[in-house]
């Protein structure tokens, strides 16, 4: 089956086809660096992360492109309250950008061009559409885009702007426009923008780029003026990504993207996620709160990434839960003794199973990334594994038929990432201590039913792994020797 994208701008699901067979140009709106992001925004970095790693498990190679936007309303607004030149204000929450990133295992892009870097570049672009009689001057030296002259406006977001009429003046800071439909490219200078240092010289005068210029400049310097995939959240769409279109279609006449991607919000407790009524956490509220990166990750794969997704901690609950099953399984198999010529008790069976499942989460995942439909089958091969093991008892399973599966979990773990992703906060490792819980409980099922030899093997199984176990009125504690 085709791998296949849900396109907002035909609002169809279309088969997916990169413009240069086995390459692919990825853009996404990456966060604006004047607050650390909170845990919706980083639902959207994971699902442009999750596109990308798919892309990738499918055997494209990806350049994928993230930008950082340093210089807007809020931060200059930041810059100001502090005091510091606009870098300096902007640098710490980069920083904590990426440690949250690698926390949660959203994998760098291969690019993350910040804004303040493509002045030039925007430059280029507004001058490019002054030319073809798109973008027009204001007295006050501020430039902006004439929407009426691009007759394709409104095809992504399929807004209808007509009953804005055309040459209404409106209000405060707005004046200068000639339509009140009309967006700033160029901003001029504020004293407060000269204050700190979010200032560059143009044929226009002083001033600082608008927001939506900024993404059409790195996207088409980093990918060119044609590339196959932008994504972004999907409050994005208009006016930001409508504008994006409509600047570099006007500059450069040819189509700007193939596909575009947006996803859903994350609802907090059944609510938008505002910082005006405080309803946010970020990444380190959780983590101060005893959740792990994992489960995290685990929530983001339950819902498609089009559908709201309620983030409760309930919910996070059942995700850890389901995590400690999966990698408990996954030790197991990795721990039990397997012999390149097992014997006649061996029937390999896993072999067959695991080449089904992963032919299905891949069908699931072409499907416009059904992640919830593939998620059920990694519990499928745990499954799978379970009884395969329980059937095993202590007898080896052939090498050939471990590997087959440890390789299937690895496989879909390149793009779930959930099994993989540290959880710093925990000093065991939660995959082994899952793995411990389960021989324990089999060793005190074993004693129930007098079979003290086979409590003593899973004993022993324990003791060379470096676990102690010390049997106390209140049943059986663990922990690490050494
Ligand atoms: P910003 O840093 O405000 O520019 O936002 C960065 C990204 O986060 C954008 O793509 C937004 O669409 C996205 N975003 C903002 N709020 C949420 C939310 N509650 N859930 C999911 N994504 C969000
Ligand atoms: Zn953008």
């Amino acid at each position: 089956m085709p791998l296949r994208f849900y396109n907002t701008l035909t609002r169809r699901e279309e088969e997916f086809v990169p413009l240069s067979a086995g390459q692919v140009g990825m853009y996404t709106c990456g966060p604006t660096v004047y607050a650390p992001p909170h845990i919706g925004n980083l639902r959207t970095f994971f699902f442009s992360d999750t596109v990308r790693r798919y892309l990738e498990f499918r055997g494209y190679r990806v350049k994928f492109v993230m930008n950082l936007t340093d210089v807007d309303d809020k931060t200059i607004r930041g810059a100001l309250r502090e005091g510091v030149q606009l870098g300096d204000y902007t640098q710490p929450f980069i920083d904590s950008l990426f440690r949250d990133f690698d926390r949660l295992g959203i994998r760098r892009a291969d690019k993350h061009p910040r804004a303040t870097d493509y002045v030039g570049q925007m430059v280029d672009i507004i001058r490019r559409l002054e030319e073809r009689g798109i973008a027009y001057a204001a007295d006050d030296g501020s430039v902006y885009y004439s929407i009426g002259k691009f007759a394709d406006y409104g095809r992504l977001s399929k807004v209808d702007l007509s009953s804005a009429r055309r040459g209404e003046r409106v209000a405060a800071d707005e004046y200068e426009k000639e339509d009140v439909r009309d967006f700033v490219l160029w901003k001029a200078v504020k004293p407060e923008d000269e204050q700190v240092g979010a200032v560059w010289d143009t044929p226009w005068g002083r001033g600082r780029p608008g927001w939506h210029i900024e993404c059409s400049a790195m996207a088409m310097d980093e990918l060119g003026e044609t590339f196959d995939i932008h994504a972004g959240g999907v409050d994005l769409i208009f006016p930001h990504h409508e504008d994006e279109i409509a600047q570099s279609e006007g500059a450069t006449g040819k189509p700007f993207v193939r596909y575009w991607l947006h996803g859903e919000f994350l609802l907090l407790e059944g609510d938008k996620m505002a910082k005006s009524t405080g309803n946010i956490f970020n990444l380190q509220d959780l983590i101060d709160r005893g959740v792990k990166p994992s489960s995290i990750r685990y929530l983001f794969l339950t819902a498609h990434y089009r559908s709201k997704l309620n983030f409760t901690f309930a919910a996070l609950e059942a995700s850890a839960e389901a995590v400690r099953r999966i990698r408990g399984t996954r030790e197991r198999l990795k721990a039990h003794p397997d012999a390149r010529d097992p014997g006649p008790h061996d029937q390999p069976v896993l072999h067959e199973t695991v080449d089904g499942i992963l032919s299905r989460f891949t069908d699931a995942m072409d499907a416009d990334l059904n992640t919830s439909v593939a998620l059920a089958e990694l519990h499928a091969l745990a499954g799978a594994v379970n009884q395969r093991l329980e059937a095993l008892g202590a007898n080896p399973i052939s090498t050939a038929e471990k590997h087959a599966a440890l390789d299937a979990f690895g496989r879909i773990d390149s793009v779930f990432g959930f099994l993989a992703v540290a959880d710093a906060e925990s000093t065991v490792d939660e995959g082994l201590a899952a793995w411990v819980e389960e021989r324990i409980a089999a060793r005190q099922a074993a004693r129930q039913s007098r079979d003290f030899a086979a409590a003593d093997a899973i004993r022993a199984e324990l003791t060379e792994r470096g676990v102690v176990v010390e049997d106390t009125a209140q049943g059986p504690r663990w922990s690490l020797a050494g």
